[in-house]
């Protein structure tokens, strides 16, 4: 498949701080691929080093064929970019920005074209200003279009909205892949990426912990089933670990997850603790594995939506 952004050890540095830390890795012509990581991972400034916006200390970068530099405007005429909080004109309505963006570029997508694949075509009128965080991020990823770019770089293009808003624009995203364009984005949702990404590479401290297809990280790493356990108490101190079938258990807030390797005989075991008293159930779910989980492993954390 072709390789449409090569980086290689790519190392980035701001002062004393090494924000990437020598990664490695490949986006491949017409799939999605995901940044995962946590705050101050270095996905930001991975992306703008593909961008040209940032010179890298060391290591190599290509896309498109291209050395991205500030000075590479053959190759930004190629790309589509979002960046992190996009500053708009406010008093703009959303047609007038779309215009005035198209008008930097010799061509151009149709802003009608772009305003309805956004879905803001009824908000073509409306400030800039007017809009709700959803319809400025469909609006922000219609700007990375207008120069009908090859490869879209999105910047945490659904950070802070709320659940319905992100659906729409993942639809939006998807819809990207399915006329052929390349998309790197970076996000801080797990479920996000599962949905959206072909790949995702995750990112923690600036090294590259895990990368691969969401399916295969899960397959790769997971072998149990969680079994999410409420109880009344926590401060039981029961010995999950010795129940049949339990690899792991991770204490939560308010609950217990156990990963089993036989979740039926485990549910069984725990109900036989629940009828002699042992521990007080309030809920049991049993869950199939998701990046999320994949993530906690590999980092200790987990990444709150
Ligand atoms: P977030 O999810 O918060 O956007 P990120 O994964 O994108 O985080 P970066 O923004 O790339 O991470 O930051 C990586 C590290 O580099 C952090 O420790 C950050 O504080 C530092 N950093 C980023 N930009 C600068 C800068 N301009 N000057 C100094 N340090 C910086």
């Amino acid at each position: 498949m072709e390789v449409v952004v090569s980086v290689e050890k790519l190392v980035k540095r701001y002062g004393d701080i090494t924000a990437v830390d020598g990664i490695s890795f490949e986006v491949r012509h017409g799939e999605i691929q995901g940044l995962l990581g946590p705050n101050g991972a270095g996905k930001t400034t991975t992306v703008e080093c593909l961008e040209g916006l940032r010179i890298p200390d060391a290591g190599r970068i290509e896309v498109l064929g291209e050395v991205p530099s500030p000075t590479n405007y053959a190759l930004k005429a190629r790309l589509g970019i979002q960046l992190q909080g996009t500053a708009f004109l406010s008093r703009l309505t959303v047609e007038e920005t779309l215009k005035l963006f198209a008008a930097l570029y010799p061509r151009h997508r149709r802003v009608s074209e772009l305003m309805e694949f956004a879905a803001l075509s009824e908000k073509r009128r409306a400030p800039v200003k007017s809009l709700s965080g959803g319809q400025r991020q469909r609006l922000a990823v219609a700007l990375a279009l207008v120069n009908d770019p090859e490869l879209l770089i999105l910047d945490e293009p659904t950070a802070g909205l709320d659940p319905q808003a992100r659906r729409a624009l993942w639809e939006l995203i998807i819809s990207l892949k399915g006329e052929g364009k390349t998309v790197l984005l970076t996000t801080h949702y797990m479920e996000e990426a599962e949905y959206l990404c072909d790949r995702v590479l995750i990112l923690d401290h600036g090294k590259i912990i895990a990368l691969g297809s969401p399916e295969d990280l899960i397959a790769r790493h997971f072998r149990e089933t969680p079994i999410e356990v409420e109880l009344a108490d926590v401060d039981i101190g029961v010995d999950f670990s010795v129940l049949p079938g339990v690899e792991r258990v991770v204490w939560e807030e308010e609950e217990v997850v156990l990963y089993s390797t036989t979740p039926v005989e485990t549910i069984q075991a725990l109900s036989t603790l629940s009828r002699r008293g042992e521990i007080e159930l309030r809920d049991l779910t049993m869950r199939r594995v998701s990046l999320e989980d994949v993530y906690l492993l590999l980092t200790g954390r987990r990444i709150r939506e």
